[in-house]
């Protein structure tokens, strides 16, 4: 088995559901009391959340290439990035590391092809819904059209996420808005939506509605336990 490299505490709730769900995985498949070899390098997420509100993503790039060489040191044969904004830095990060990543959008748009979708709604922070680095890899390496909500959902679906999701806060309103957002994407032709931002599972659950979601937290940690236990 490899040892899995998780770089989290963006934030540390999500974090916490990758190591749930990696360890379920790994006894899932491999059954009696397996768990999976991991080890995780979390930052502190005050100090990221103000770095990106000012747009200081080269600081955040040195923060994440540090971790992530500790993790490299300390073993992992593979980095997961705990978050779907960081992959905007993923490539940067890359090159500076002798381990490969496994990318959140990649492991994402193979569950949505799978479907056999073609058209998919992006909900996330606001960097990952109105920056190239996430729509560009699904629209070119994956060829799937994406939509995301009217500049006033985005800011909406962007504060939910830093304002409660971050520090664990689940509102039942939170919840009905993301929805009214999310069959709204639908009615304009979304066949699925990703769940782009690790927290965003915490809140909406595919039994809730009937719109196909794609949670990237439990596809990202299940994809690192098959790349883990494959041969
Ligand atoms: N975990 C989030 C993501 O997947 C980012 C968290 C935040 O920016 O508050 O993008």
């Amino acid at each position: 088995m490899k040892t899995i490299g998780l770089l989290g505490g963006m934030t540390a709730e999500s974090s916490a559901e990758y190591y749930r769900i990696i360890n379920q995985t790994a006894r899932e498949k491999l059954g009696g009391i397996h768990s999976a070899r991991s080890v995780m390098f979390s930052v502190d997420f005050e100090e990221i959340d103000l770095l990106m509100e000012s747009g200081k993503w080269d600081e955040i790039r040195d923060i994440l290439i540090k971790g992530a060489r500790a993790i490299e040191r300390a073993g992992a044969d593979f980095l997961v990035i705990c978050t779907n904004t960081m992959h905007k830095l993923a490539p940067e990060i890359q090159v500076r590391i002798g381990i490969p990543i496994l990318n959140i959008i990649d492991v994402t748009a193979e569950q949505i092809k799978k479907r056999m979708y073609r058209t998919i709604g992006l909900l996330g922070t606001r960097f990952t819904m109105e920056e190239d680095f996430y729509r560009n890899r699904l629209q070119q390496k994956h060829g799937l059209k994406v939509l995301i909500p009217s500049r006033e959902d985005v800011r909406t679906v962007h504060r939910i996420i830093v304002e409660e999701l971050a520090i664990g806060e689940i509102r039942e309103t939170s919840k009905q808005t993301y929805w009214e957002i999310m069959d709204l994407l639908a009615d304009q032709g979304a066949e699925g939506i990703i769940l782009g931002c690790t927290e965003i599972p915490l809140l909406v659950k595919q039994e809730e509605g009937n719109i196909p979601l794609f949670d990237t937290t439990t596809i990202h940690a299940r994809a690192a336990v098959d790349y883990a236990i494959a041969d």
